[in-house]
């Protein structure tokens, strides 16, 4: 089976031992898909950052397990790596989030947009807003939910895409329930998307209802 365009750093939800977050390299570029207070940690020794022309993170949305080491990673690389950091963010407060949380603006460039990704905002908390993204990556489409608790946003998106990374729970509430999705996400297979679930909080229930589309 060819391998997905993105790579797992953690797909664990909220309370999981592996905050959600992927990356993946293109044109001597390294781009994370958020960067959560489990994933410093994880991505440390991973990569030789020097070989890279350009360190970019999307971030989705400021939750702990989406942004909390965001200011940590940024510092690394300021101070050990001497890189100015990337950070593409649609969020509200991301500015003043890196502001307290002590990110000198020296040590990063702030863009809310990027060529061939556009942000889609959608629902998944009242109290915070929370983003996904449709994005080329090698002559193909991918569509990342991010956290999120309905589909409608990404309706427009989803007939164009090669690849869906989709915040599936088992439980619901700010999440997609993947029961109440099931219809869609096989509709979706039958058209040749690969459907990639993330941020899971019952494994075995979640992939077993995939592996059967
Ligand atoms: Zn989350
Ligand atoms: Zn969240």
């Amino acid at each position: 089976m060819k391998e997905n365009l993105l790579k797992f750093i953690g797909n664990d939800s909220g309370f999981g031992d592996k905050n959600n977050s992927a990356y993946f390299e293109q044109n001597n570029e390294l781009f994370i898909i958020d960067c959560g207070y489990t994933v410093f940690n994880e991505i440390k020794n991973r990569f030789d950052f020097s070989v890279y022309n350009n360190i970019n993170v999307i971030i989705t949305h400021l939750h702990n397990d989406h942004a909390g080491s965001l200011s940590q990673f940024i510092l690394y690389m300021w101070f050990v790596y001497k890189k100015q950091v990337n950070v593409i963010c649609n969020c509200k407060y991301i500015r003043e989030y890196l502001d307290i949380t002590g990110t000198p603006s020296c040590a990063y460039e702030l863009k809310n947009k990027l060529e061939n990704l556009t942000f889609i905002k959608t629902k998944h908390t009242d109290y915070l807003d929370a983003y996904g993204f449709v994005m080329n990556i090698n002559n193909k489409r991918i569509l990342y939910t991010g956290d999120t608790c309905e589909l409608e946003s990404f309706s427009p998106y989803l007939n164009n895409i090669n690849e869906l990374y989709i915040d599936l729970s088992k439980f619901g509430g700010a999440h997609l329930k993947v029961d109440d999705v099931l219809g869609t996400l096989k509709d979706l297979k039958n058209k040749d998307v690969k459907i990639i679930p993330m941020h899971i909080d019952d494994k075995e229930y979640v992939l077993t209802l995939i592996s059967k589309l």
